[in-house]
């Protein structure tokens, strides 16, 4: 059984999360619970705009996550 070597960032088994600002609008420009359009790495608990630009830490399994996702809805 091959395995493919890249995964999708909406594939079931990878583990992102968006991420929801936790501080008063006057802090970061969003409000408390507001989506600030970036994602968090579940596993490294790395954050960027979109999962293919988080900097994983070294040994995340997710560093090979790619976005079909970001690539088709930011053209
Ligand atoms: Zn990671």
């Amino acid at each position: 059984m091959s395995k493919p070597n890249k995964r999708s960032f909406a594939d079931p088994d990878t583990l992102f999360e968006l991420v929801r600002s936790d501080t008063p609008v006057d802090v970061d420009g969003f409000k408390m619970g507001e989506p600030t359009g970036e994602v968090r790495c579940r596993e490294c608990k790395k954050v960027a705009a979109a999962p293919e630009y988080i900097p994983h830490l070294p040994g995340c399994s997710q560093n090979d996550v790619t976005s079909n996702w970001y690539e088709q809805t930011h053209q």
